[in-house]
């Protein structure tokens, strides 16, 4: 019994711990799932990064280096000696026309065109008030300066940014500029050539906080700046990286990954929605969670079926022993019982030097009671035999049982002769005031005749020394007029 109650926890915590493991196992499995599929997006979005940076620098180096080579020409003494056209291819003859480049044009200190690759006739507009110009007039050292998106007012309106470069007198005061202008269309197009999701973004910004163009394209935020946000330093302090967060005012969290477009003041930032990023790992999760809850359930379904199965099993079995334990008419101890105990209670007292005393009772003429008042009642008067016993044996370990018929037995444990004939008188007063009408026995109700034997067991003795001597003490109470107690 006890070994079978560790074998059945044992089987518990085996059952709890496939249901944990499972669920371990998936959380674990989503988890590492989730990282590949964020690591994998990390890594696509700092390449995209790194490539678009790396062509956007190239072409604006190679516009540079026309713009360069113009102002150098300028310096060359005989420019001054030819006529225009001459000037004209002499300035301008490497620029080749390329699909996005503008114009180059070259501006003097007061903002008005001296040459236009574009023209012999140069336009007669006024361009001090650009930000290409004003930077160089008032500082020498802005090198390469790439400008704010503006409408151009030589080509209808296109969009575009120029990039420019000082010219300066041999005194190094400011001489005009050299300018030339890039359409937007060119990052358009780039951008376009790259596959993004619907809430991706790609950004160009200078690293002043003007934007210069945003993909998905939006004009309204050309030219806009960042707020000096904590999130736009990131951009500045690192020349390259990525951090997720809320940027735009759709409130979306985006992983942006980010880059310095090498020798030019530019950023690139590539900002990947995290929703659609792990939209491929909730749709495997989605799969995995309700398969686990399920085998999670059924493992624990499982448990509780086997407890439920085994306690009413256990219930039975309680059930089977009280029953294999009882008498069936008078449900107090039976014959099997009272032979059991005796033994043991025998041990024990020849151990402990105690006594142990036995009353044996046998109900008075009590075949003529069946014969008058019929079975059933003789039944009825069993049971109330057997209550008595029940009620007068009180200790612990005292024991009433029925020994078989009409005859009943009750063990005493460290019980004197003279304490037991005491109980036994008790008895055989208790069921003649009963007073049980029994027109056949000789005081015409219902009386028992009690048996009492006591012994210190010894070591050479045996328990049916104890059962003899009560029975054959009855058997003396009987000879001697029954309805009293004999003490062997
Ligand atoms: P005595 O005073 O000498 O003991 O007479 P007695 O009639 O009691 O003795 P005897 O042993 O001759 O009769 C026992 C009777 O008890 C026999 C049987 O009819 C009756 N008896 C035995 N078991 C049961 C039982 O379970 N139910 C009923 N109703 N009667 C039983
Ligand atoms: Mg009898
Ligand atoms: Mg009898």
């Amino acid at each position: 019994m006890k070994s079978r109650g560790w074998v059945i926890r044992i089987l518990y915590a085996l059952a709890g711990l496939v249901a944990i493991g499972i669920c371990a196992a998936s959380v674990a499995l989503l988890w590492i799932d989730r990282r590949v599929t964020w690591e994998s997006a990390y890594v696509a979005a700092r390449n995209l990064t790194g490539v678009l940076a790396a062509d956007i620098s190239r072409t604006l180096h190679v516009y540079d280096l026309a713009l360069q080579g113009v102002v150098e020409r300028l310096h060359e003494p005989g420019l001054a000696r030819v006529n225009a056209e001459t000037q004209h291819r002499f300035l301008f003859d490497r620029f080749a026309t390329a699909e996005y480049l503008g114009v180059i044009g070259v501006i003097d200190k007061d903002g008005n065109v001296l040459y236009d690759s574009s023209s012999l006739t140069p336009s007669t507009l006024n361009f001090s008030d650009r930000d290409y110009f004003t930077v160089h007039r008032d500082a020498d050292d802005a090198g390469m300066y790439v400008s704010r998106p503006y409408l151009s007012r030589l080509r209808d309106g296109d969009e575009s940014i120029a990039i420019s470069r000082r010219l300066s007198n041999p005194d190094g005061s400011f001489a005009g500029i050299v300018v030339g202008s890039l359409r937007l269309q060119y990052f358009r197009d780039r951008f376009a050539q790259v596959s993004i999701g619907e809430h991706d973004a790609i950004t160009v910004f200078r690293n002043d906080g003007v934007v210069v163009l945003r993909n998905p394209y939006s004009s309204a935020d050309i030219g806009s700046e960042f707020d000096a946000s904590l999130d736009f330093q990131q951009y500045l302090i690192r020349r390259e990286g990525a951090f997720v967060g809320i940027l735009s005012p759709d409130g979306v969290n985006r992983l942006h990954a980010f880059a310095a477009i090498d020798r030019t003041p530019l950023v690139i930032a590539v900002a990947l929605a995290v929703e659609e990023v792990l939209a491929p790992w909730v749709r495997r999760a989605i799969l995995i969670v309700p398969v686990t809850l399920a085998l999670f359930f059924s493992v624990m379904a499982q448990i509780v079926l086997f407890r439920r199965e085994m306690r009413t099993r256990r219930a039975f079995e309680v059930q089977l022993k009280a029953q294999a334990q009882t008498d069936g008419l008078t449900g107090i101890a039976n014959r099997r019982t009272f032979d059991q105990t005796l033994s043991r209670e025998w041990q024990d007292a020849r151990r402990e030097g105690e006594p142990i005393a036995l009353l044996f009772l046998d109900a008075d003429r009590f075949k003529l009671f069946n014969d008058r008042y019929g079975h059933q009642e003789g039944d009825e008067l069993l049971k109330m035999l057997a209550m008595v016993l029940k009620q007068k044996a009180r200790r612990p370990r005292d024991l009433a049982a029925r020994y078989g018929g009409e005859e009943f037995v009750v063990l005493l444990p460290k019980t004197s002769k003279q304490q037991a004939a005491r109980i036994a008188e008790t008895i055989r007063r208790a069921i003649a005031e009963l007073r049980v009408p029994h027109e056949d026995s000789e005081g015409g109700i219902v009386t028992v005749s009690i048996g009492v034997a006591a012994i210190v067991p010894q070591a050479e003795g045996s328990p049916s020394e104890l059962v003899e001597a009560a029975d054959s003490a009855v058997y003396q109470a009987k000879e001697s007029g029954r309805n009293r107690v004999v003490v062997a």
